[in-house]
């Protein structure tokens, strides 16, 4: 057999494919190409990550022929499991740490309701043609007469140059065949940054009330991946702009937009939460810590009103916004658990350091803070800090100062009274317990001025203060202590 693995000397544009397959799995690939005389090549996202050096675990084969019998072989001669997908005509097994797929070349063909094509053998060409982008539809050879071989039918390569997304195909057809394509459209120029072809994008803008035959959960996958980027303001002006944002999260396209009344105008939150998400993308990689700076101002058209005198006001706009977040969560079929709670606490809480940080930042008010954000106080000053976005040095300077003082005296406040999680330390039982109550009206008024008392800082946080306290305020609600 004819082989260059070590041929070091194939230089592409992007890194050196040489290198890459140096991993033996690809001699064993081209041995059995070899063996069984069945044409085989590395395809896809695998060849495109090589030239973008991105390393990466997930190689898919595609064999003109039997994908699943040459895996099998595959399989055999490494001694190791095959996983069979009858149904898809695909199978999969392990190497190391990499993960290799096999199937069949394949051709295509759609029908208008549904985003699943028919299928039948074809070519190689046939099976790059059905690849979304032509950064997608690279192949590697693995055959004996031209291993290592880049086969590049649609000129890839010049659009990786280009920093290009572009179809191999019509892009009207291509979208409108598997709509996912759009979203995955922008998605990838999300992540690598990359301008999506101008006859793409109109080909997205015209198609773009196809997305309805892709499911929820698929959509939104997508929207995470673009959320989980470097920069997802790329990827959201692009939904924006193609019209498909407001097709898939109709309550985020509604923050676009300014309204003048008076000559006052405020600022268009659209552009604003993406600056805020931009922000907070520099600071964490926790997708729930950046859908609560997607969500944060998610009620302020709802909440919008112009009042005189005052201007623009959005009253309310976090309690209102922690309410949608949970039909937001529904409507995208986000999980509705604890990351969910966790996004509408922020949502809720999120005005709160910055008023802090403009007003005489006083313990209770801190204690309070604690309190009430517990465990997700430090998420909620990185929400705080993304959302300083004015373009006023000043004001950008004196709510960073101030802020740094909240921090401080978070810091103190935590040190000396540990609020963070905290539970008075009075609670129902030892209340009933004290007046010989049941369940009722009273034990909740003693429980509540028990804990504002401490939070306020008007009894320390201890045990015997708190008894204290609440013999007091039962005798005033007629309550006498039982003797043991
Ligand atoms: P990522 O791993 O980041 O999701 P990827 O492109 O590497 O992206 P897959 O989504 O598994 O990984 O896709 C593998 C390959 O299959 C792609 O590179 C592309 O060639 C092809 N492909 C995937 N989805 C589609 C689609 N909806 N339409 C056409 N081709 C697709």
């Amino acid at each position: 057999m004819q082989s260059d693995l070590n041929n070091e000397s194939k230089k592409f544009p992007f890194g050196d494919l040489g290198v890459y397959l140096q991993n033996p799995i690809f001699k064993v690939l081209a041995e059995i190409a070899s063996q069984t005389k069945t044409e085989a090549y590395v395809i896809g996202g695998f060849v495109r990550d090589i030239f973008l050096q991105r390393p990466s675990k997930d190689i898919d084969v595609v064999v003109l022929g039997n994908g699943i019998g040459f895996a099998e072989k595959v399989g055999e001669k490494l001694r190791t499991k095959v996983a069979i997908f009858k149904s898809f005509g695909t199978a999969m097994l392990k190497y190391n740490d990499l993960e290799i797929e096999f199937v069949g070349a394949r051709k295509e063909s759609y029908r208008s309701n549904s985003r699943k094509p028919i299928v039948e053998n074809g070519t190689l060409a046939d099976d790059q043609q059905r690849r979304d982008f032509t950064i997608n539809a690279f192949a590697i050879s693995l055959n004996p007469s031209n291993y290592g071989e880049l086969l590049d039918p649609f000129n890839g390569i010049a659009d990786l140059e280009k920093q290009l997304i572009r179809t191999p195909l019509d892009p009207l057809i291509t979208f409108s065949d598997d709509p996912l394509r759009m979203m995955r459209a922008i998605r990838f120029a999300t992540q690598l940054n990359f301008s999506i072809d101008e006859e793409a994008l109109n080909a997205i803008k015209s198609q773009k009330e196809r997305i309805s035959i892709v499911s929820k959960e698929r959509i939104t996958d997508e929207l995470n991946k673009i959320i989980l980027s470097k920069k997802p303001s790329i990827g959201f002006n692009y939904l924006f702009d193609t019209g498909l944002l407001h097709l898939i999260f109709p309550q985020m396209a509604n923050l676009f937009g300014v309204d003048i009344i008076k000559g006052r105008a405020h600022k268009d939150n659209f552009y604003h939460t993406l600056q805020v998400l931009d922000n907070i993308c520099e600071t964490t990689e926790d997708l729930w810590l950046r859908w609560a700076a997607i969500l944060h101002d998610i009620a302020k058209p709802a909440t919008k009103r112009f009042e005189e005198g005052h201007g623009w006001t959005f009253h309310g706009h976090e309690d209102r916004g922690a309410r949608m977040v949970p039909q937001i969560f529904s409507y995208l079929k986000l999980p509705l658990n604890e990351k969910m709670k966790f996004v509408q606490k922020l949502v809720q809480l999120h005005l709160r350091p910055i008023v802090l940080a403009q007003e005489q930042v006083t313990d209770s008010a801190v204690r309070r803070l604690l309190f009430e954000a517990g465990e997700e106080i430090e998420a909620l000053m990185l929400l705080c800090n993304a959302d300083i976005t004015t373009k006023n040095e000043y004001k950008v300077k004196k709510y960073r100062n101030n802020f740094e003082l909240v921090k401080q005296k978070l810091k103190d406040v935590e040190e000396r009274d540990q609020l963070r999680n905290w539970q008075p330390p009075i609670g129902g039982n030892d209340i009933m317990e004290a007046f010989g109550l049941t369940a009722g009206k009273e034990v909740g008024i003693l429980k509540n001025a028990i804990r504002e008392a401490i939070l306020e800082g008007e009894i320390p946080n201890n045990y015997e203060s708190a008894f204290n306290f609440m013999l007091e305020k039962a005798k005033q609600l007629g309550l006498n202590q039982v003797s043991k």
